[in-house]
């Protein structure tokens, strides 16, 4: 490819950025999209969203068959876990999602062009190119979508075998006989939540005194709850400092809030105590794109350009949740704006989702944060255990908790934990989006037995008349 002349160029095939290529093509625009791997879909697709959903589903299964299918009058004679076959199975569902990404950007014309980017001037892009050689791309706008890398820990390195990050606890050829993950965040607690149900021995080593420190406090601590019962070993207050890896066996350090060290001996280390925006080779600097030196994320005014106004940034890159949804849901503004319309991210309705069992889903404001803005409200909350549906499928943990205006009955903000709560909580982030009320969702009809009756019991008991506690 020699030079080449497009109205976008989009860098990085991750949900943010394949998605504004996508809208932009549908907007009419010429659009050529750089990415680094050898396939579409990013981070999400790749080794994010998409596979560890595909393991948490495939170890929830064997879980349910070994623990509870029993309760169901189901009996069988032996169950065993075929590790490879779930692996496999895996690899083929990304596989399914990221070749989908190629064909939608074949049917909108967007030429995908795989290697790696650096922005060589505010409107061109230079990219030495996967299959050798390089290509550079002339274009009226830059779109940086390059999303974000694992955060690690000086002194704990990953070395994709022993001490792991994301990517390397989806794909343990074995079952740790112990696994230790540092970090009871979203990536801590679902992936130990997979190799637990799937037989290791799993301790969570957090320096807060809380899982998911920004989720709603009671429902976290009931979370926590429900992890415990199911095997994980969790300690709080526990801050690693230190680790030596010996052959197979890993010793883990750690300080405890009373100063005292404490040692963990384990066979695989799973490090998940964040992520940092990547911007690594991208030649940021020296064509004058600002930097925040603290996070390393890309400052954006309101229509995410940055200082340099043919240069725009969407997804983890940008200050905000590192969720897939809001990537897409920026690049999808960002590119609307490009082309004169009124493209908008309502970050007050971004709804988040640990998808372990039950699920914690959330949207809005937790009562921590009403609290501290001195915000009154009323709370309703409804128990699983009181619903239909939930007994009928024995899953009866969690509470819908609905925080609305005490003046007003606008709804702040939803955290529900229990079954499904992760396609429950759409509900929520609709009647937020419309500024709704409490009494808004107590007047809908909900089918019956759904879990969803849940919701509307807890906005009923806003104003203290749930009928079914
Ligand atoms: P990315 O998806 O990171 O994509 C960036 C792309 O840019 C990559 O493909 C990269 O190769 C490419 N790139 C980087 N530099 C260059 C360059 N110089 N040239 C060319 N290409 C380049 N979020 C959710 O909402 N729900 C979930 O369930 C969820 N689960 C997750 C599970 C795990 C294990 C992990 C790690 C993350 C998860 N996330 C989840 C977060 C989600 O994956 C990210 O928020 C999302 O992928 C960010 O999208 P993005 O487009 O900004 O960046
Ligand atoms: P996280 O920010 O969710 O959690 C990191 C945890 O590690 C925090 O609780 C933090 O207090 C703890 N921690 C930090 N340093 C520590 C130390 N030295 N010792 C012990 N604990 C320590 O980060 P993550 O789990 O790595 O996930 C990264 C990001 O990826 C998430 O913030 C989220 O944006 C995204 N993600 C989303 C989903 C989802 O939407 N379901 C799933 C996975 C990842």
């Amino acid at each position: 490819m020699a030079h080449k002349q497009f109205d976008l160029v989009v860098i990085g095939a991750g949900p943010g950025g394949y998605v504004a290529a996508i809208r932009a093509a549908q907007l009419g625009m010429k659009v050529a999209c750089v990415e680094k791997s050898r396939t579409l879909g990013g981070t999400c697709l790749n080794v994010g969203c998409i596979p560890s959903k595909a393991m948490l589903d495939s170890s929830e299964l064997f879980h349910l068959a070994k623990e509870r299918f029993k309760k169901h009058g189901i009996q069988f004679e032996a169950l065993k876990l075929d590790l490879p076959a779930l692996l496999a199975r895996k690899d083929e569902v990304v596989k399914g999602l990221t070749d989908g990404v190629r064909y939608l950007f074949r049917k909108n014309k967007i030429e995908p062009v795989f290697g790696t980017a650096r922005v060589s001037s505010p409107q061109s892009v230079h990219v030495e190119l996967n299959e050798g050689g390089s290509a550079d791309l002339q274009t009226g706008h830059i779109l940086l979508a390059t999303g974000s890398e694992p955060a690690g820990l000086p002194f704990l390195p990953f070395d994709g075998r022993t001490v792991v990050d994301s990517t390397g606890a989806l794909s343990f050829d074995r079952v740790p006989d112990h696994l230790i993950v540092v970090g009871a965040g979203y990536i801590g607690l679902e992936l130990g939540s997979v190799w637990r149900r799937l037989g290791a021995r799993v301790t969570v080593l957090e320096f807060l005194p809380r899982i998911v420190p920004a989720a709603d406090q009671e429902l976290g601590e009931l979370l926590k709850r429900s992890l415990t019962k199911q095997g994980l070993e969790i300690h709080l207050e526990t801050r690693v400092t230190g680790a030596s890896v010996a052959g197979d066996r890993v010793t883990v350090s750690a300080q405890k809030k009373d100063g005292s060290n404490t040692e963990f001996a384990c066979s695989r280390v799973l490090v998940a105590v964040g992520r940092r925006p990547f911007t690594t080779g991208l030649g940021l600097s020296e064509v004058g794109v600002a930097v925040d030196p603290q996070t390393g994320r890309v400052p954006v005014d309101p229509h995410f350009r940055t200082n340099l106004p043919t240069i725009s940034a969407i997804g983890d890159l940008i200050e905000g949740p590192m969720l897939a949804h809001k990537a897409e849901d920026e690049g999808i503004a960002c590119v609307e704006i490009l082309a004169g319309k009124a493209g908008h991210v309502n970050y007050e309705t971004i709804p988040s989702v640990i998808y372990t069992w039950p699920e914690l889903a959330s949207v809005g404001l937790t009562e921590e944060q009403l609290k501290q803005r001195g915000v009154s409200y009323r709370a309703g909350k409804f128990p699983f255990l009181a619903n239909g549906r939930a007994k009928a499928m024995d899953e009866t943990e969690g509470l819908v908790k609905i925080l609305a205006d005490a003046a007003t009955d606008r709804v702040l903000g939803v955290h529900i934990l229990g079954p499904r709560a992760s396609e429950l909580i759409a509900e929520a982030v609709a009647v937020m989006e419309f500024a709704g009320s409490a009494e808004d969702i107590a007047r809908t009809c909900h089918a019956h037995p759904t879990l969803s009756e849940a919701t509307r019991e807890a906005a009923l008991a806003v104003e203290g008349r749930a009928i079914h506690s």
